[in-house]
């Protein structure tokens, strides 16, 4: 079995949807996931907020974007009016109940219902013109077998016996197409895996089924060794281990859902990143695979927040720390980077939700000092001993821009930075220039 998943930009055309269906094997077991349509999933954000906000008419507006951007791929999609009838009236059924989210005559429907809506339509066309280009396919609802539990973790062993309790229902059939990014959470409601979580859904899809391979298909060449959106001449990585991929992924590389590699880990599945505008190109394979030398890549991850809390009675002390994280575990909030002093803890979260409440609470353990708008750089690579790539020669290469706190030892694999966010492009493009284009060139193995 195989999981292939194709992002919104892969689909964002008829030509594109085309050019995936032409690439199908109907003899090869896959399961297909996609996400919604590119920028679907953005204007239904701003859909709920524009409601919240009670801009009536630019929901309303934003409802016409929407049933445009899907009907000028259906129009173009189809050759029988049928089909292009059907899938019309698809995007109708989503339509009518984002309108009633937005006039509150269902005051029951849940803003993720809203999400959602993105991959129930996309896949609903793709299925539809599958079927029109008569290949044997089963539409599988994601609904109906994707399931988290009270802490946002996939439930594996529900997903499992629901997969294919569904899947058994098409006994005979190789092709399976499923929604990415959409779940029910434990009480039952329509839920998500977090924006990007389609590729999450794939490796969680992939694991379960111990496929074969998981790929998923973008519109890039692969995992590339910098930002390509502020530094020019990136190249792509074609080997990487699952680790480096982990702390690539969650330190800021858009390409993948920091989460995603892990199932596909656990089940040492190798992840192929593939460009679906070259799709003769290698990509980048994600597996066990080592090399012991070199900088693998940089990344950067914005909208950190550093919490630093001072107190003397730190000193000499133990359990001190255990007393911050309990704050932390009390409002769910994950701590990236940590670094401590005699008398002081530094540490930084992405995710400022509780903030107020969780400085309130380190009020009482010492005195807080909170300040934003800050970013991870962060270089993957392998620091050994043996290897003369330093820890001081990087350092070097980000010149003159200041470091506000660094994270290295826990591993040999990773070191990260914190700057301030308006440092982020030049630090990025200083890095690039002095550990890919000059003397640590020789060792760079790519
Ligand atoms: N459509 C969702 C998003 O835009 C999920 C995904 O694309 O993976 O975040
Ligand atoms: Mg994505």
């Amino acid at each position: 079995m195989r999981v292939l998943k194709f992002g919104g930009s892969s689909i964002s055309t008829a030509e594109r949807i085309r050019k995936i269906v032409s690439l199908i094997d109907p003899l090869k077991r896959t399961v297909f996931v996609f996400s919604a349509v590119g920028g679907v999933t953005n204007l239904l954000a701003e859909v709920i907020k524009k409601t919240k906000d009670g801009d009536k008419e630019l929901s309303n507006e934003l409802i016409r974007k929407i049933r445009e951007v899907h009907y000028l791929i259906i129009s173009d999609l189809f050759a029988s009016n049928n089909f292009k009838q059907i899938a019309e009236m698809k995007v109708e059924d989503s339509l009518k109940l984002i309108s009633s989210y937005i006039s509150r005559r269902n005051i029951e429907q849940t803003e993720k219902e809203i999400l959602a809506q993105g991959e129930i339509i996309s896949c609903s066309i793709i299925y539809l013109y599958m079927l029109e280009q008569e290949f044997d396919i089963a539409y599988v609802n994601a609904l109906r077998f994707m399931f988290i539990d009270k802490y946002k973790e996939p439930n594996n062993q529900k997903i499992s016996l629901k997969l294919n309790k569904e899947m058994k229902k098409y006994n005979g059939c190789r092709l399976f197409i499923t929604n990415g990014f959409i779940c029910k959470n434990y009480k039952g409601q329509v839920d998500n895996l977090n924006r990007g979580g389609s590729d999450y859904t794939a490796t969680i899809i992939g694991s379960i089924l111990n496929a074969s391979v998981i790929e998923i298909w973008t519109d890039i060449d692969g995992l590339q060794n910098n930002d390509p959106r502020y530094v020019e001449s990136t190249f792509p990585i074609r080997n990487l281990s699952y680790d480096e991929a982990c702390e690539l992924a969650y330190f800021g590389a858009k390409i993948l859902h920091p989460l995603c590699i892990i199932p596909a880990q656990k089940k040492r599945i190798p992840i192929i990143l593939k460009n679906t505008l070259s799709p003769e190109d290698q990509g980048t394979v994600i597996s066990e695979y080592n090399i012991n030398k070199g900088i693998r890549a940089i990344a950067a991850k914005d909208g950190i927040t550093v919490i630093k809390i001072k107190s003397g009675r730190m000193m000499q002390a133990y359990g001190f720390l255990s007393r911050i994280f309990g704050v932390f575990e009390k409002y769910k909030t994950p701590v990236d980077m940590l670094t401590t002093s005699e008398i002081s803890v530094a540490m930084t979260i992405d995710n400022d939700s509780s903030l107020k409440p969780i400085s309130e609470d380190l009020d009482k353990l010492g005195e807080v000092e909170i300040s934003q708008n800050h970013s991870i750089i962060c270089v993957v690579g392998n620091f050994n001993d043996d290897h003369n790539i330093s820890i001081q020669s990087i350092i070097e290469g980000l010149n003159s821009i200041p470091i506000l706190m660094i994270s290295f030892g826990a591993s040999k694999k990773n070191i990260s930075f914190l700057i301030n966010t308006s440092d982020k492009i030049e630090a990025l493009n200083l890095l690039n220039q002095h550990i890919f284009n000059q003397q640590l060139c020789s060792i760079t193995v790519h």
